[in-house]
């Protein structure tokens, strides 16, 4: 396991559609491991391979002490609209309100190579639906149109913010 470099925007491979995942071996299982310690030590609620410089299609989100894997993922279904803050890895020292899908259901193969299908809301389902925009080339940021919604943050805020979720419980 080793903690990866962070690549910030402006760097190209964040702008690059991903490519998908042919087939599941222990590369792969490396890099989802590096990708899940790489965000625990940021620390993030989620992280992309094109985040750390790997244009494929792989993504981990942690939220309530519990780790998705993503590969290949697609969304098969949104439903209603919310405008939650939020703040990237990728784009350090800001928070900013994007329009986001109130429910989100995502199609996806685990790191056992099965099939299996989540819905997401609240800050679980903003993270699935940021994490894949990651794989096509998209940053939170595309979403706001006017950049006085976006806000400057402290970097302290921001990882105490990232604490919290990994921390929060549902009961
Ligand atoms: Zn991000």
């Amino acid at each position: 396991m080793a903690i990866r470099p962070i690549l910030v925007v402006g760097n190209p491979v964040l702008r690059q559609k991903a490519k998908r995942v042919p087939r599941i071996d222990r590369s792969i299982e490396e890099l989802v491991d590096d990708m899940v310690e790489t965000m625990r030590d940021a620390p993030g609620v989620g992280l992309a391979a094109p985040q750390i410089g790997v244009s494929l299609r792989i993504a981990v989100i942690e939220v309530d002490h519990k780790v998705t894997v993503l590969i290949n993922p697609e969304i098969i279904k949104l439903k209603g609209e919310c405008e939650p803050e939020e703040g990237c890895l990728s784009v350090p020292g800001y928070w900013g309100c994007a329009k986001r899908a109130e429910s989100v259901v995502v199609k996806a193969r685990d790191l056992g190579g099965r099939d299996f299908r989540v819905q997401g809301e609240g800050l679980f389902g903003q993270a699935l639906q940021h994490e894949i925009d990651h794989l096509n080339g998209i940053l939170y940021i595309d979403h706001i149109a006017d950049p006085d919604k976006l806000r400057p943050v402290e970097p302290r805020a921001e990882r105490e913010r990232a604490r919290a979720a990994g921390r929060a419980r549902s009961d």
